[in-house]
């Protein structure tokens, strides 16, 4: 099987032989899912960082595919000396890599650019994708003097537009790629003689000592004695080792089989999911739901806001991957028997939607009454940064953050622990085992990612009106539904204690 080795493989290759060779033997085990809504806004955002990023060489020549003819142009550009090339293509010895920006000094060596979008130099991988393709040119002749990593600089604050030159920072990470430059060639003709092998890698799967979260897509087909949920979903089992290593070391998987000696390390919430599970009870703290609810002052505002991490800022203020809020919905309820009143804001016109939105939110929120939120973290943190886009607004965000009321706090400090949560304390995880009546499923947005992913779509104009009528929609009754979906809760909780 002929077999070019890019500089992904290799990556993948050091974080996981077994899998690179799956993806390359067997792409159907590989490709059971498909990508992710987030997987494919961080492939989104890499072209979208590497386009803006090239606007530092504003001279350059860009070398457009991977075929041969690409890989002759690669060569005539070379040869023509051109300064700046964006994604000169270089095959040899069944190795591939495209260099993000090659750069030609006055003394004919080169400097070569990687692009990257996220906000530091990863250390483990950025170093070795460019030993990668230093060692790869050197096969070219090419002398390269400097190897940098552009990435995007977290304390960029746009205002106008958008500086370029403080908007990414680049950093010169030569020395290290030296340091390991020979390790990685050697590291290449490992890989590539590991890839092109046609005997499947057997022996065990490292990754049956780390969490779920940690698995690959081939997991449970290199490791079909491991069910579908038990030790790996413990949560927070990834942090705690040792314990994951000494169930799996004697042979246990299920959680009715953990044994007392490792079940007494383990966690109060981890030792409750196993109680859970094993004796299928329902565990409850009255009491302390009961003070939990006690403290919620009616008017009660159950609140869920959408928003979009924009890589580039689009709009003044904003840093780097700043979220932008464009949406929220608002479940209004006076008193306990009172009537359930709806509000909602979507902002979807090609402007910051900031000021509309905290203006509504003013305009629906009042003064009084208890803000009943899934995870405060983030309504609070989007709320501090309206205030500081917004001064004007800030003490009203200031006395809103005071007012709100975290109802994931019921779960997360184990007041209630279902069996069916598995472990797992998320809206998407608690409702449809509170309230089985309402349901997710159905729905044409079903988390936050995807909703972020559609209301870029509309911005961007990349959708026809009627389409984007119809995400409008989907993310009204999404967020609607996640707001009711607090309220729907809060009523369980409520009818559970009295
Ligand atoms: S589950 Fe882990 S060890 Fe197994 S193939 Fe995937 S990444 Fe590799």
């Amino acid at each position: 099987m002929a077999i070019l080795l890019t500089k992904t493989d290799y990556i993948l290759w050091r974080e996981c032989k077994k899998n690179i060779w799956l993806k390359i033997h067997k792409p159907e085990v590989y490709d059971t899912q498909e990508l992710s809504e987030f997987e494919k806004q961080i492939i989104e955002t890499g072209n979208e960082v590497e386009l803006v990023a090239r606007k530092l060489f504003p001279k350059g020549f860009l070398v457009e595919g991977r075929s041969l003819e690409d890989q002759k142009t690669t060569q005539d550009l070379l040869v023509a000396k051109k300064e700046i090339i964006f994604q000169p293509i270089f095959v040899k010895d069944d190795f591939l890599a495209a260099v993000d920006i090659l750069e030609l000094n006055t003394d004919g060596s080169y400097n070569i650019y990687e692009v990257k979008s996220t906000t530091d130099v990863d250390k483990k991988n950025h170093y070795h994708d460019l030993a990668f393709q230093v060692n790869l040119l050197e096969k070219f002749d090419l002398e390269i003097k400097k190897a940098s990593v552009i990435h995007l600089n977290s304390e960029y604050i746009r205002h106008g537009e958008i500086e370029i030159n403080k908007l990414f920072h680049t950093e010169d990470v030569t020395e290290h790629v030296k340091e390991i430059l020979w390790t990685v060639g050697q590291e290449m003709v490992f890989s590539l003689k590991y890839v092109v092998d046609e005997d499947e890698p057997r022996g065990q799967c490292d990754c049956v000592y780390k969490g779920r979260s940690n698995h690959c897509s081939t997991f449970k087909y290199s490791n079909p004695k491991v069910p579908a949920y038990g030790v790996h979903d413990i949560s927070r089992i990834g942090a705690s080792k040792a314990r994951l290593q000494e169930l799996i070391d004697v042979g246990i998987f299920e959680l009715k089989d953990v044994p007392e000696e490792t079940f007494n390390k383990l966690s109060a919430p981890q030792q409750n999911q196993i109680i859970a599970y094993v004796k299928d009870a329902i565990l409850q703290d009255k009491l302390n739901i009961k003070r939990e609810l006690d403290a919620i002052v009616f008017p009660l505002y159950f609140l869920d806001y959408e928003t979009f991490p924009c890589a580039i800022p689009r709009f003044d203020g904003f840093s780097p991957y700043q979220q932008i809020p464009f949406q929220y919905s608002l479940y209004i309820l006076d008193s306990f028997n009172g009537e359930l009143k709806h509000f909602e804001f979507l902002f979807s016109k090609k402007e910051d939607p900031s000021l509309e939105f905290v203006k509504s939110l003013q305009k629906d929120i009042g003064e009084n009454g208890t803000i009943v939120v899934w995870n405060k973290k983030f309504e609070c943190k989007i709320n501090e940064e309206l205030g500081e886009r917004l001064p004007d607004y800030k003490l009203f965000i200031e006395q809103a953050n005071a007012r709100v009321y975290d109802l994931m706090d019921i779960f997360g400090k184990q007041f209630y622990v279902h069996k069916d949560f598995k472990g797992k304390i998320s809206i998407k995880n608690v409702l449809p085992v509170l309230v089985p009546s309402l349901s997710y499923k159905d729905l044409e947005i079903k988390e936050g990612g995807t909703a972020s992913q559609r209301w870029n779509e509309i911005w961007l104009g990349n959708v026809s009106e009627s389409e984007k009528e119809n995400i409008i929609k989907n993310l009204k009754t999404y967020c609607g539904l996640d707001t009711y979906a607090m309220y729907a809760i809060w009523k369980h909780l409520y009818d559970t204690i009295n």
